[in-house]
Protein backbone atom coordinates (compact mmCIF):
# COMPACT_ATOMS: atom_id res chain seq x y z
CA UNK A 1 0.00 0.00 0.00
CA UNK A 2 1.36 3.61 -0.44
CA UNK A 3 0.77 6.55 1.69
CA UNK A 4 0.25 10.02 1.15
CA UNK A 5 0.43 12.95 3.33
CA UNK A 6 -2.69 14.44 4.81
CA UNK A 7 -4.02 17.65 2.48
CA UNK A 8 -5.89 18.42 6.05
CA UNK A 9 -2.78 19.12 8.67
CA UNK A 10 -2.02 22.49 9.94
CA UNK A 11 1.40 23.40 10.90
CA UNK A 12 2.30 26.20 13.46
CA UNK A 13 5.64 27.31 14.19
CA UNK A 14 7.07 26.99 17.40
CA UNK A 15 10.54 29.20 17.11
CA UNK A 16 11.60 29.70 20.76
CA UNK A 17 11.83 25.57 20.38
CA UNK A 18 12.87 25.31 16.74
CA UNK A 19 10.25 22.59 16.05
CA UNK A 20 6.68 22.89 14.62
CA UNK A 21 3.27 21.53 16.35
CA UNK A 22 0.98 19.51 13.48
CA UNK A 23 -2.33 18.59 14.09
CA UNK A 24 -5.15 17.31 11.49
CA UNK A 25 -7.75 19.72 11.23
CA UNK A 26 -10.40 17.18 11.51
CA UNK A 27 -9.02 14.93 14.30
CA UNK A 28 -6.90 16.81 16.08
CA UNK A 29 -4.00 14.58 17.31
CA UNK A 30 -1.37 17.58 17.53
CA UNK A 31 1.96 16.42 17.93
CA UNK A 32 5.28 18.34 18.51
CA UNK A 33 8.00 17.85 15.74
CA UNK A 34 11.13 18.52 14.80
CA UNK A 35 12.24 20.28 11.50
CA UNK A 36 13.12 16.25 10.59
CA UNK A 37 10.27 14.96 11.51
CA UNK A 38 8.64 17.64 9.05
CA UNK A 39 10.80 16.36 6.29
CA UNK A 40 9.72 13.08 6.61
CA UNK A 41 6.21 13.97 6.51
CA UNK A 42 7.30 15.82 3.03
CA UNK A 43 8.22 12.47 1.61
CA UNK A 44 5.00 11.85 1.11
CA UNK A 45 3.72 14.80 -0.44
CA UNK A 46 3.61 12.15 -3.66
CA UNK A 47 2.55 9.06 -2.31
CA UNK A 48 5.05 6.39 -1.02
CA UNK A 49 5.46 3.41 0.31
CA UNK A 50 6.27 2.08 3.85
CA UNK A 51 9.26 0.73 2.79
CA UNK A 52 10.49 3.82 0.79
CA UNK A 53 10.12 5.69 3.98
CA UNK A 54 12.18 3.56 6.24
CA UNK A 55 14.70 3.66 3.55
CA UNK A 56 14.36 7.78 4.01
CA UNK A 57 14.96 7.67 7.93
CA UNK A 58 11.58 6.65 9.01
CA UNK A 59 10.77 4.25 11.99
CA UNK A 60 8.22 1.85 11.65
CA UNK A 61 7.14 4.01 15.33
CA UNK A 62 6.74 6.99 13.51
CA UNK A 63 4.97 5.56 10.51
CA UNK A 64 2.06 3.73 13.10
CA UNK A 65 1.54 7.14 14.85
CA UNK A 66 1.23 8.89 11.25
CA UNK A 67 -1.40 6.65 9.81
CA UNK A 68 -3.19 6.27 13.51
CA UNK A 69 -3.00 10.03 13.92
CA UNK A 70 -4.03 10.22 9.72
CA UNK A 71 -1.37 12.37 9.23
CA UNK A 72 -0.86 9.83 6.24
CA UNK A 73 -3.44 7.92 4.80
CA UNK A 74 -3.52 5.27 1.73
CA UNK A 75 -3.22 6.82 -1.43
CA UNK A 76 -6.30 8.26 -3.07
CA UNK A 77 -8.01 8.89 0.18
CA UNK A 78 -11.02 12.19 -0.11
CA UNK A 79 -11.15 12.44 3.35
CA UNK A 80 -13.66 14.91 3.04
CA UNK A 81 -15.84 12.74 1.58
CA UNK A 82 -15.46 10.07 3.85
CA UNK A 83 -16.64 12.93 6.97
CA UNK A 84 -19.90 13.40 4.67
CA UNK A 85 -20.02 9.63 4.15
CA UNK A 86 -19.69 9.36 7.73
CA UNK A 87 -23.02 12.10 8.63
CA UNK A 88 -24.72 10.54 6.20
CA UNK A 89 -24.60 7.26 8.11
CA UNK A 90 -25.17 9.15 11.07
CA UNK A 91 -28.67 10.61 9.27
CA UNK A 92 -30.10 7.97 8.50
CA UNK A 93 -29.57 6.84 12.69
CA UNK A 94 -31.40 10.27 13.89
CA UNK A 95 -35.40 9.41 13.14
CA UNK A 96 -35.27 6.44 15.60
CA UNK A 97 -33.87 8.76 18.48
CA UNK A 98 -30.58 6.19 18.55
CA UNK A 99 -28.24 9.00 19.04
CA UNK A 100 -29.96 10.05 22.60
CA UNK A 101 -28.30 8.83 25.51
CA UNK A 102 -28.33 12.22 27.44
CA UNK A 103 -31.72 13.27 29.31
CA UNK A 104 -31.52 16.87 30.58
CA UNK A 105 -34.36 18.61 32.85
CA UNK A 106 -34.25 22.41 32.89
CA UNK A 107 -36.60 25.07 33.83
CA UNK A 108 -36.10 29.25 34.82
CA UNK A 109 -37.16 28.49 38.33
CA UNK A 110 -34.36 30.30 40.09
CA UNK A 111 -34.01 31.90 43.76
CA UNK A 112 -31.28 34.22 42.05
CA UNK A 113 -31.68 36.95 39.19
CA UNK A 114 -28.34 37.11 38.16
CA UNK A 115 -27.97 39.48 35.65
CA UNK A 116 -26.68 37.38 32.54
CA UNK A 117 -29.14 34.68 33.23
CA UNK A 118 -28.81 32.75 29.92
CA UNK A 119 -32.84 31.15 30.20
CA UNK A 120 -34.57 34.43 31.28
CA UNK A 121 -33.19 35.75 28.68
CA UNK A 122 -34.89 33.25 26.15
CA UNK A 123 -37.88 34.09 27.14
CA UNK A 124 -37.51 37.97 27.12
CA UNK A 125 -36.28 37.94 23.96
CA UNK A 126 -39.77 36.92 22.74
CA UNK A 127 -39.88 33.19 21.50
CA UNK A 128 -42.28 30.70 22.67
CA UNK A 129 -42.81 30.50 26.25
CA UNK A 130 -40.04 28.50 27.76
CA UNK A 131 -40.20 29.14 31.03
CA UNK A 132 -42.48 29.48 34.24
CA UNK A 133 -40.58 30.49 37.06
CA UNK A 134 -42.98 30.18 39.94
CA UNK A 135 -43.80 26.51 38.48
CA UNK A 136 -42.36 23.24 40.39
CA UNK A 137 -40.98 20.01 37.97
CA UNK A 138 -43.49 17.84 38.74
CA UNK A 139 -42.98 13.91 39.50
CA UNK A 140 -45.34 13.01 37.00
CA UNK A 141 -43.38 14.43 33.95
CA UNK A 142 -40.19 13.48 35.76
CA UNK A 143 -41.08 10.32 36.12
CA UNK A 144 -42.59 10.29 32.25
CA UNK A 145 -39.33 11.68 30.70
CA UNK A 146 -37.41 8.88 32.70
CA UNK A 147 -39.19 6.22 31.42
CA UNK A 148 -39.22 7.49 28.15
CA UNK A 149 -35.87 8.20 27.94
CA UNK A 150 -34.59 4.87 29.60
CA UNK A 151 -36.90 2.62 27.45
CA UNK A 152 -35.09 4.64 24.20
CA UNK A 153 -31.84 3.90 25.52
CA UNK A 154 -32.63 0.40 26.27
CA UNK A 155 -33.71 0.07 22.83
CA UNK A 156 -30.53 1.05 21.11
CA UNK A 157 -28.69 -0.38 23.59
CA UNK A 158 -26.51 2.57 25.14
CA UNK A 159 -24.39 1.03 27.70
CA UNK A 160 -24.07 4.54 29.19
CA UNK A 161 -25.79 7.48 29.60
CA UNK A 162 -26.44 11.02 31.29
CA UNK A 163 -29.19 12.38 33.27
CA UNK A 164 -28.69 16.46 34.08
CA UNK A 165 -30.43 18.30 36.61
CA UNK A 166 -30.09 21.49 35.51
CA UNK A 167 -31.52 25.66 36.09
CA UNK A 168 -32.92 27.81 36.61
CA UNK A 169 -31.95 26.19 40.33
CA UNK A 170 -32.18 22.29 39.98
CA UNK A 171 -32.83 22.00 43.32
CA UNK A 172 -35.51 24.14 44.15
CA UNK A 173 -37.30 21.03 42.31
CA UNK A 174 -34.98 18.88 44.82
CA UNK A 175 -38.01 16.75 46.31
CA UNK A 176 -38.62 15.93 42.46
CA UNK A 177 -35.28 14.94 41.23
CA UNK A 178 -34.21 13.53 44.46
CA UNK A 179 -37.11 10.85 43.48
CA UNK A 180 -35.93 10.56 39.78
CA UNK A 181 -32.18 9.75 41.11
CA UNK A 182 -34.34 6.44 43.47
CA UNK A 183 -36.33 5.59 41.08
CA UNK A 184 -33.74 5.01 38.19
CA UNK A 185 -31.10 3.34 41.40
CA UNK A 186 -33.82 0.83 42.18
CA UNK A 187 -34.06 -0.20 38.11
CA UNK A 188 -31.61 -3.16 37.45
CA UNK A 189 -32.38 -3.88 33.76
CA UNK A 190 -31.33 -0.22 32.55
CA UNK A 191 -27.84 1.39 31.07
CA UNK A 192 -25.31 2.74 33.59
CA UNK A 193 -26.64 6.26 34.50
CA UNK A 194 -24.01 8.83 35.45
CA UNK A 195 -25.71 11.99 37.32
CA UNK A 196 -25.05 15.67 37.10
CA UNK A 197 -26.35 18.76 38.55
CA UNK A 198 -25.76 22.02 37.75
CA UNK A 199 -26.73 24.41 41.17
CA UNK A 200 -26.01 27.71 42.25
CA UNK A 201 -25.27 26.04 45.56
CA UNK A 202 -27.57 28.50 48.23
CA UNK A 203 -29.93 25.80 48.87
CA UNK A 204 -26.80 22.52 49.47
CA UNK A 205 -28.09 21.37 52.73
CA UNK A 206 -26.21 18.44 54.81
CA UNK A 207 -28.68 16.10 54.03
CA UNK A 208 -28.11 17.04 50.02
CA UNK A 209 -24.31 16.71 50.02
CA UNK A 210 -24.88 12.98 51.87
CA UNK A 211 -27.30 12.30 49.07
CA UNK A 212 -25.09 13.50 46.34
CA UNK A 213 -22.57 11.79 47.81
CA UNK A 214 -23.84 8.70 48.33
CA UNK A 215 -24.95 8.52 44.38
CA UNK A 216 -21.65 10.08 43.21
CA UNK A 217 -23.88 12.73 41.44
CA UNK A 218 -21.29 15.10 39.71
CA UNK A 219 -21.86 18.44 41.43
CA UNK A 220 -21.07 21.37 38.94
CA UNK A 221 -21.59 24.93 41.03
CA UNK A 222 -21.44 28.31 39.53
CA UNK A 223 -19.92 31.14 40.94
CA UNK A 224 -18.30 34.73 39.71
CA UNK A 225 -15.67 35.24 41.70
CA UNK A 226 -14.49 35.69 45.88
CA UNK A 227 -16.99 37.51 48.23
CA UNK A 228 -18.13 40.94 46.59
CA UNK A 229 -16.93 40.13 42.71
CA UNK A 230 -19.15 37.60 42.69
CA UNK A 231 -21.73 39.82 44.36
CA UNK A 232 -21.71 41.98 41.47
CA UNK A 233 -24.29 40.08 39.18
CA UNK A 234 -25.11 37.26 41.37
CA UNK A 235 -27.72 38.47 43.28
CA UNK A 236 -30.86 37.61 44.82
CA UNK A 237 -34.54 38.54 43.56
CA UNK A 238 -33.79 41.39 46.45
CA UNK A 239 -30.27 42.50 45.42
CA UNK A 240 -28.56 40.93 47.96
CA UNK A 241 -25.58 39.18 47.50
CA UNK A 242 -25.43 35.74 47.41
CA UNK A 243 -21.32 34.57 47.86
CA UNK A 244 -21.92 34.08 51.68
CA UNK A 245 -24.94 31.39 51.30
CA UNK A 246 -22.99 29.84 48.45
CA UNK A 247 -20.06 29.55 50.34
CA UNK A 248 -21.95 27.48 52.77
CA UNK A 249 -23.13 25.57 50.29
CA UNK A 250 -19.35 24.78 49.09
CA UNK A 251 -18.70 24.03 52.66
CA UNK A 252 -21.67 21.33 53.07
CA UNK A 253 -19.85 19.52 49.59
CA UNK A 254 -16.56 19.52 51.38
CA UNK A 255 -17.81 18.22 54.48
CA UNK A 256 -19.63 15.15 52.76
CA UNK A 257 -16.86 14.35 50.59
CA UNK A 258 -18.27 15.60 47.34
CA UNK A 259 -15.68 16.62 44.79
CA UNK A 260 -15.98 19.67 44.15
CA UNK A 261 -16.25 21.59 40.44
CA UNK A 262 -16.44 25.02 40.14
CA UNK A 263 -17.99 27.30 37.23
CA UNK A 264 -17.59 31.04 36.45
CA UNK A 265 -19.00 32.87 33.62
CA UNK A 266 -16.55 35.93 32.93
CA UNK A 267 -18.09 39.47 32.20
CA UNK A 268 -16.67 42.83 32.59
CA UNK A 269 -17.15 42.82 36.40
CA UNK A 270 -15.32 39.82 37.27
CA UNK A 271 -12.54 39.20 34.20
CA UNK A 272 -9.52 41.07 36.44
CA UNK A 273 -10.16 39.12 39.19
CA UNK A 274 -9.75 35.30 37.78
CA UNK A 275 -6.31 34.77 40.07
CA UNK A 276 -8.52 35.29 43.14
CA UNK A 277 -11.13 32.59 41.89
CA UNK A 278 -8.35 29.90 41.05
CA UNK A 279 -6.66 30.30 44.06
CA UNK A 280 -10.08 29.86 45.82
CA UNK A 281 -10.78 26.53 43.79
CA UNK A 282 -6.99 25.60 45.56
CA UNK A 283 -7.99 26.43 49.00
CA UNK A 284 -11.05 24.59 48.65
CA UNK A 285 -9.31 21.36 46.93
CA UNK A 286 -11.95 21.64 43.80
CA UNK A 287 -11.11 19.51 41.03
CA UNK A 288 -11.33 22.16 38.34
CA UNK A 289 -13.35 25.33 37.62
CA UNK A 290 -14.83 26.26 34.26
CA UNK A 291 -14.98 29.60 33.17
CA UNK A 292 -16.60 30.64 29.87
CA UNK A 293 -17.95 33.73 28.11
CA UNK A 294 -21.45 34.92 28.56
CA UNK A 295 -23.78 32.84 26.13
CA UNK A 296 -26.74 32.83 24.25
CA UNK A 297 -27.75 36.36 26.12
CA UNK A 298 -30.43 38.69 24.34
CA UNK A 299 -28.97 42.40 23.27
CA UNK A 300 -29.84 44.05 26.73
CA UNK A 301 -27.11 42.16 28.33
CA UNK A 302 -24.72 42.19 25.84
CA UNK A 303 -22.67 45.26 27.63
CA UNK A 304 -21.95 42.95 30.26
CA UNK A 305 -19.66 41.26 28.32
CA UNK A 306 -16.11 41.95 27.54
CA UNK A 307 -14.48 42.35 24.26
CA UNK A 308 -13.69 39.17 22.75
CA UNK A 309 -9.79 40.47 22.92
CA UNK A 310 -10.40 40.73 26.54
CA UNK A 311 -12.05 37.54 27.38
CA UNK A 312 -9.68 35.35 25.10
CA UNK A 313 -6.85 37.21 26.84
CA UNK A 314 -8.20 36.17 30.70
CA UNK A 315 -9.22 32.92 29.65
CA UNK A 316 -5.64 32.23 27.99
CA UNK A 317 -4.20 33.61 31.32
CA UNK A 318 -6.61 31.41 33.60
CA UNK A 319 -5.13 28.70 31.75
CA UNK A 320 -1.82 28.95 32.08
CA UNK A 321 -2.27 30.20 35.99
CA UNK A 322 -4.42 26.86 36.95
CA UNK A 323 -1.68 25.17 34.92
CA UNK A 324 0.83 26.44 37.36
CA UNK A 325 -0.59 25.84 40.76
CA UNK A 326 -2.54 22.49 39.61
CA UNK A 327 -6.09 23.59 39.43
CA UNK A 328 -7.58 22.98 35.82
CA UNK A 329 -9.16 25.04 34.20
CA UNK A 330 -11.79 24.14 31.79
CA UNK A 331 -14.46 25.54 29.39
CA UNK A 332 -16.34 25.31 26.47
CA UNK A 333 -13.43 27.22 24.11
CA UNK A 334 -10.96 24.35 25.30
CA UNK A 335 -10.20 23.46 21.03
CA UNK A 336 -7.79 20.56 22.40
CA UNK A 337 -11.12 18.35 23.53
CA UNK A 338 -10.44 15.97 20.24
CA UNK A 339 -6.85 16.88 20.27
CA UNK A 340 -6.68 13.23 21.04
CA UNK A 341 -7.75 9.72 19.38
CA UNK A 342 -11.41 10.09 18.33
CA UNK A 343 -14.04 8.46 16.31
CA UNK A 344 -15.27 10.87 13.65
CA UNK A 345 -18.33 12.55 13.09
CA UNK A 346 -17.68 14.56 15.42
CA UNK A 347 -20.17 17.80 16.78
CA UNK A 348 -19.34 20.66 19.41
CA UNK A 349 -21.57 19.08 21.77
CA UNK A 350 -24.68 16.83 23.14
CA UNK A 351 -26.61 18.90 22.47
CA UNK A 352 -25.87 18.12 18.42
CA UNK A 353 -28.92 15.25 19.02
CA UNK A 354 -27.46 13.48 21.81
CA UNK A 355 -28.97 14.91 24.39
CA UNK A 356 -32.82 15.78 24.84
CA UNK A 357 -34.43 18.96 27.40
CA UNK A 358 -37.07 18.56 29.11
CA UNK A 359 -39.25 21.28 30.87
CA UNK A 360 -41.71 21.13 33.68
CA UNK A 361 -44.65 21.29 31.23
CA UNK A 362 -43.16 17.99 29.69
CA UNK A 363 -41.73 20.01 26.65
CA UNK A 364 -38.84 18.47 24.72
CA UNK A 365 -36.29 20.48 23.39
CA UNK A 366 -33.03 19.80 21.66
CA UNK A 367 -31.41 22.34 23.70
CA UNK A 368 -31.99 24.45 26.74
CA UNK A 369 -30.98 27.33 24.76
CA UNK A 370 -32.61 27.12 21.82
CA UNK A 371 -36.16 28.22 22.18
CA UNK A 372 -37.58 25.40 20.13
CA UNK A 373 -39.92 22.80 21.04
CA UNK A 374 -39.58 19.31 19.43
CA UNK A 375 -42.55 17.69 20.51
CA UNK A 376 -43.64 16.39 23.94
CA UNK A 377 -43.32 14.17 26.33
CA UNK A 378 -45.77 11.50 25.65
CA UNK A 379 -45.23 11.53 21.85
CA UNK A 380 -41.34 11.26 22.37
CA UNK A 381 -40.42 8.60 19.21
CA UNK A 382 -42.40 12.00 17.20
CA UNK A 383 -39.73 14.42 18.25
CA UNK A 384 -36.55 12.65 16.44
CA UNK A 385 -38.46 13.91 13.08
CA UNK A 386 -39.32 17.27 13.89
CA UNK A 387 -36.58 19.26 12.00
CA UNK A 388 -35.03 21.59 13.82
CA UNK A 389 -33.94 18.17 16.04
CA UNK A 390 -33.16 17.11 12.44
CA UNK A 391 -30.98 19.66 11.50
CA UNK A 392 -29.25 19.60 15.03
CA UNK A 393 -28.25 16.14 14.94
CA UNK A 394 -27.14 17.12 11.71
CA UNK A 395 -24.28 19.81 12.69
CA UNK A 396 -21.25 17.87 12.25
CA UNK A 397 -17.87 18.33 11.74
CA UNK A 398 -17.83 18.44 7.83
CA UNK A 399 -21.38 19.92 7.77
CA UNK A 400 -21.10 23.10 8.76
CA UNK A 401 -20.47 25.15 5.39
CA UNK A 402 -18.87 28.68 7.06
CA UNK A 403 -16.29 26.38 9.02
CA UNK A 404 -15.05 24.15 5.93
CA UNK A 405 -11.56 24.39 5.79
CA UNK A 406 -11.19 26.47 9.20
CA UNK A 407 -7.80 25.71 11.04
CA UNK A 408 -9.97 24.13 14.23
CA UNK A 409 -12.91 22.43 11.49
CA UNK A 410 -12.59 19.22 14.32
CA UNK A 411 -11.89 20.01 17.41
CA UNK A 412 -14.26 23.42 17.95
CA UNK A 413 -16.83 22.08 15.63
CA UNK A 414 -18.85 25.01 14.69
CA UNK A 415 -19.39 26.18 18.41
CA UNK A 416 -22.65 26.16 20.48
CA UNK A 417 -25.60 25.63 17.94
CA UNK A 418 -27.42 27.90 20.75
CA UNK A 419 -24.41 30.72 20.80
CA UNK A 420 -25.65 30.19 16.79
CA UNK A 421 -29.38 30.67 17.00
CA UNK A 422 -28.85 33.85 19.13
CA UNK A 423 -26.44 35.09 16.94
CA UNK A 424 -28.26 34.45 13.62
CA UNK A 425 -31.42 32.97 14.63
CA UNK A 426 -30.18 29.66 12.91
CA UNK A 427 -28.33 26.83 13.79
CA UNK A 428 -27.02 25.62 10.53
CA UNK A 429 -24.71 29.05 11.42
CA UNK A 430 -22.23 29.98 13.74
CA UNK A 431 -21.26 32.95 16.00
CA UNK A 432 -18.51 35.12 14.90
CA UNK A 433 -17.39 36.66 17.44
CA UNK A 434 -17.05 33.14 19.35
CA UNK A 435 -15.19 32.07 16.36
CA UNK A 436 -12.74 35.03 16.86
CA UNK A 437 -12.40 33.77 20.06
CA UNK A 438 -12.20 30.12 19.75
CA UNK A 439 -9.39 30.95 16.74
CA UNK A 440 -7.70 32.98 19.78
CA UNK A 441 -7.88 31.27 22.57
CA UNK A 442 -6.77 27.94 20.96
CA UNK A 443 -3.35 29.00 18.90
CA UNK A 444 -2.28 30.41 22.41
CA UNK A 445 -2.68 27.64 24.21
CA UNK A 446 -1.09 24.79 21.47
CA UNK A 447 1.74 27.07 22.01
CA UNK A 448 1.64 26.65 25.79
CA UNK A 449 0.99 23.45 25.64
CA UNK A 450 3.66 22.06 23.33
CA UNK A 451 6.00 24.31 25.41
CA UNK A 452 4.54 22.44 28.41
CA UNK A 453 5.16 19.22 27.06
CA UNK A 454 8.75 19.99 25.77
CA UNK A 455 10.60 17.29 23.81
CA UNK A 456 9.65 16.51 20.08
CA UNK A 457 9.04 13.65 17.98
S1 LIG B 1 -16.89 28.23 14.52
FE1 LIG B 1 -15.08 29.30 13.75
S2 LIG B 1 -13.35 28.34 14.85
FE2 LIG B 1 -15.11 26.97 15.02
S3 LIG B 1 -14.88 25.54 13.31
FE3 LIG B 1 -16.25 27.19 12.64
S4 LIG B 1 -14.89 28.65 11.59
FE4 LIG B 1 -13.61 27.31 12.86
S1 LIG C 1 -25.75 23.85 21.76
FE1 LIG C 1 -24.76 25.20 23.25
S2 LIG C 1 -26.24 25.49 24.90
FE2 LIG C 1 -26.91 23.73 23.68
S3 LIG C 1 -26.04 21.97 24.76
FE3 LIG C 1 -24.58 22.58 23.17
S4 LIG C 1 -23.12 23.98 24.21
FE4 LIG C 1 -24.97 23.79 25.51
Amino acid sequence: MRWAKSKHLVVLALPEQNAVVIYHRFHGNAVIASKDTVKYLELFNSPQTEEFALEHGGSEQTQKLFSSSCFLVPEGTDERLQLKELNEARASRIANGSLVANLRFFSANCNFACSYCSVTHIDRAGYENLIAPTIRFPWKTAKQAVDAFLDLTKRHHHKVVTIRFFGGEPLLDWPTYRRVVEYVSAQTDRPEVDFYLNTNGALITSEIAAFLKTHNIKTIVSLDGVGEVNDRLRVTHNGRGTYAVVQKGIEELRVAGVDIHLNMTLTQQNTAEIHKMIDLCKKLGAKDVGIDDLCFVGNEVVELGTTTKRQADAIIDAWSYGRKIGIPVLGAWVGFRSFSDTALPLAYCAGNGEEVCVDHSGKVFPCYGIPCSIGELHNFDSCFVHPVYQTMALRMVGNIPHCEGCELEGPCGGGCAADAFAATETVTSISRDKCEMRKTITRELIQQWAIAQGGTL
